[in-house]
């Protein structure tokens, strides 16, 4: 039996000690910092951890050009601190949830706010908001092994080296380990998932020619320039 067309490429993201980190499922998670919650105009204290997903291939590593993509008049940046599994489970206890982590890495949710929001007001799914083309850039992932599982220190983005989200991993409302956990109970999680975590306050806008910087004290950077808009 012969293939239709090309199967797609795997995606692969490189790690701080030279291996290539295989992509399988993105899950990031919503207002997981009170003050960005609250500048969304929800309320912190009242949610449960909820998350979506991404498509695999919207991962693009650090030092992209990415397009601005179509549909929207209001491309925001979110700088996430990211949690790349390396070992599966279901229904992961969170006291042992650390160990299934392979390593860490920054990150952003490029999100499509314009949509998002109208999408969220009329009770719509959130994918063309949160998943498109490049929506997910990545920095080098760093094994846990040499980095640590990180619960406090600076989360931080710049625009054109303009500071814009300047906040700590300490003020995560749910930890890593409870996130896997929560997690892990709808799905199995998997080798090669990532969990985007949640963003510190001061998310805005970007456009063609912007230079975006994450910054997580112990990891590398993750750098990205907005293109031009996408091709309809
Ligand atoms: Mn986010």
């Amino acid at each position: 039996m012969s293939l239709l067309f090309p199967a797609p490429e795997p995606v692969l993201a490189p790690t701080s000690d030279g291996h290539l980190f295989p992509v399988r499922r993105l899950f990031c998670i919503g207002r997981n910092y009170a003050a960005h919650a609250r500048e969304m105009g929800m309320d912190p204290d009242r949610e449960a951890p909820f998350y979506f997903t991404k498509w695999a291939e919207a991962v693009v590593p650090s030092g992209t050009t990415i397009c601005y993509p179509p549909l929207t008049s209001n491309l925001h940046y979110e700088a996430e601190l990211v949690v790349a599994i390396g070992r599966g489970g279901r229904n992961i206890d969170p006291a042992q949830a650390l160990s299934h982590v392979y390593g860490y890495a920054t990150g952003l949710d490029m999100t499509r706010r314009d949509l998002q929001f109208e999408a969220r007001d009329k009770g719509r799914p959130w994918d063309t908001g949160k998943n498109f083309e490049q929506a997910a850039p990545l920095g080098l992932i760093h094994p846990a092994s040499e980095t640590g599982h990180p619960t406090a220190g600076s989360i931080r983005l710049t625009v054109n080296g303009e500071v814009r989200q300047d906040g700590d991993l300490a003020e995560m409302i749910w930890p890593v380990a409870d996130i896997i956990a929560y997690v892990s109970q709808a799905y199995r999680l998997e080798p090669g998932d990532l969990i985007y975590t949640g963003t510190p306050a001061g998310v805005g806008p970007v456009t063609p020619e912007d230079e975006i910087v994450v910054s997580i004290a112990g990891l590398s950077d993750t750098r990205i320039t907005i293109g031009p808009r996408a091709e309809s």
